[in-house]
């Protein structure tokens, strides 16, 4: 991948401190819930980097603006065919009808 370990903890550590701070500045549910809105979102965002600089290589991201992509999950998600290694969406692999799949990130 090429999102790095100590680029994705100096995130998870900012994004801790942050979240501190916001306890401390926010009544108590506001606090926890923007807490949780960064920790969701932070991962997303690094995800989503990463994969705009692969989508430079060719790889259709096709389709775009269907359903709105909540959270980036109906847009993102592909799936690696475990029978034959085809790169697809959706429920089963369309070239040779396996239900064997692995997310691919
Ligand atoms: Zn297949």
């Amino acid at each position: 991948m090429l999102i790095n370990y100590k680029t994705y903890l100096i995130f998870l550590f900012g994004s801790l401190a942050v979240s501190i701070g916001l306890q401390m500045l926010l009544p108590f549910p506001y606090g926890l819930i923007a807490a949780l809105a960064i920790f969701i979102v932070f991962p997303l965002f690094l995800r989503n980097r990463a994969m705009k600089r692969m989508g430079g290589m060719g790889s259709d991201v096709g389709g775009g603006g269907s359903g709105g992509g909540f959270f980036g999950q109906s847009q993102g998600i592909k799936y690696i065919c475990l029978a034959c290694n085809n790169k697809y969406k959706g429920g089963m692999c369309p070239r040779c009808g396996s239900k064997m799949k692995r997310a691919d990130f």
